[in-house]
This record gives structure tokens, sequence and C-alpha cells, in this order.
């Protein structure tokens, strides 16, 4: 085929970071939702949906975070759509708690759908798009066979890397605004309290902030904020408890090019606010 007649469109910005890595310039990679847009709440417009109509592959997380998309990828033929949410081999937080699944309406469901914090998930993210597109472009399969071998060995060293760099942060408690970094805490063996709210459309409850005062007073060190919300709840409770306030992007901001560059910049963050502090985080 000729460059770039393939055409994929990611939901969110992580997704489309990887698929460019293995896609190379045989595909054209586009991303559907700005970077300031939370994939929690995104209104879909007409212009949106034809340009799913207009995919040869859309590549999303999966109902439980971009539910604005289940009702038209449903419209679309099945070979067309691929939700990594479903990619056997996936790795999932071991001790997410299910205890706060019946808080209803809200739009995760079972697992924490953040899927590619953790490094090892991009990498089986990689290799099922790549399986798509060889179906797709047979005559490229070993374009994208090397491209995903490529990714593969980068990320482990990644991996291996930020492990060792997030030593100093680890034992060091805080909280997240809402909860969505399970895959990157527990594989890299954080020290997380509590969140602020469940699901960021959602506002916290008076009941669940009396509890995260209790559970972070004289625990935790840090709170993380977002760059997508209002946080003015968060920031008046990490000023009553006396937190440092600092920044997590799960989706990426403008100056991240890499999915290297994602990850590097999460781990920064928690490393830059939760290291050389005092308390720690035993519960
Ligand atoms: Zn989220």
């Amino acid at each position: 085929m000729a460059v770039a007649d393939i055409k994929v469109v990611t939901s969110i910005k992580p997704l489309a970071l990887i698929a460019k890595e293995i896609a190379g310039d045989k595909v054209s990679v586009e991303n559907l939702l700005s970077v300031k847009a939370s994939p929690h709440d995104y209104p879909l417009r007409v212009s949106d949906i034809r340009r799913l109509q207009d995919a040869d592959l859309v590549l999303w997380v999966g109902p439980s975070l971009e539910t604005f998309l289940q009702r038209p990828l449903n419209n679309l033929a099945s070979n067309k759509h691929l939700a990594v949410y479903d990619l056997p081999g996936m790795n999932w937080p071991e001790g997410e708690s299910h205890s706060h699944a019946s808080a209803a309406g809200h739009q995760h469901h079972g697992h924490d759908p953040h899927v590619w914090l953790d490094p090892r998930n991009a990498t089986i993210i990689a290799e099922g798009l790549a399986k798509k597109l060889s179906e797709i472009d047979p005559a490229s399969s070993m374009f994208y066979a090397n491209n995903v071998k490529k990714f593969s060995i980068a990320i482990k060293e990644l991996d291996q890397h930020l492990m060792k760099i997030l030593t100093p942060a680890r034992g060091k408690g805080f909280a997240v605004y809402h909860e969505g970094y399970l895959h990157f805490v527990e594989h890299y063996d954080l020290q997380q309290l509590a969140y602020v709210t469940f699901t960021p459309e959602r506002r916290p409850g008076a009941k669940h902030l009396y509890e995260l005062r209790q559970q972070l007073n004289n625990r935790a060190t840090c709170l993380f904020i977002e760059p997508y919300y209002d946080m003015r709840i968060a920031t008046d409770l990490a000023q009553e408890l006396n937190l440092k306030v600092a920044i997590l992007d799960p989706i990426g901001e403008p100056e991240i090019k890499t999915y290297k560059q994602l990850l590097e910049k999460m781990a920064q963050a928690f490393l830059a606010c939760l290291a050389n502090s005092s308390v720690t985080g035993e519960v």
C-alpha cells in the first residue's frame, strides 16, 4: 500500500503515541480528543463520528473509560475497532479495591481502565495493534513486527530505569485527585493512601472528604492534582492538611511527544514531590 493509505484513529493521546511508534510512516495516526479534554466525559461531535467512520481502525481503551465511544463504535464493523482493555496478557493492579464500585453512575467498571500507565501494558497494546495492522496491510507485517520489537526493548529499559529512580519516593504517602493511577502506583510500589474523587466528573461528597482528612492527616506528603478539572476542593484540602501540591498528567500535555516522555514525566512528578520529605505513609 502507498504511504499513509491506512488511517488509524486513537481515542486518547497515550494510545496515539504508542501507535505512532508501531505504524511509522505506513499509517496515519490521528487522535480524537484534544489533550485538554477528559476521556471520562467528552461530548462527541458530528465531525468526530465522521472521523471514526473514515478510519481503517479505531484504537481505544474500552467502554469503562471512553463510554461516549461505545455507541458510535457499535455501528462500525467489528474488525474496525480495537479495545485495548480486552487484550490478552494485560497487567492489572492487584490491590485494587472494588468496595467503591457501588457508587452509582460512575464510569469505571471493574478494573482501573488507565491501563497505559503500566509500561508493560504499552507493549501489549503495541503487539495488539501490530497484529491488527498486519491484517489490514499484510505486506508490511515485518515492518510492524520490527517496530514492536524495538518498542518493547526500549520500554523494558525505561521500566527498569523508572523502577530504580523511584526508590526515594517509596513509602511516602500521598493522595491522587482521581482513582486513575493504580497501574503506575502499584507497578512501581508507591504509597497511595487515598483519592479525592473516584471519577473526575463527580465531586467528592462531605463524608468522603471527612474520611480523606482522617486518611491523610499526618500520613501524607503530597496531593497530586490534574490539569483538566477545577481543583479548588483538592487545593483547599492540601492547604488545610499542609500537603505539598503537584500535578500528574496521565494524558500528556502538548510538550509530550513520546510515550517514554509521558511516563518519565509522571515518574519525575512523583519523585519531585515525594522524595526528601520526612512524613512516611505507613497505614
Ligand atoms: Zn480517569
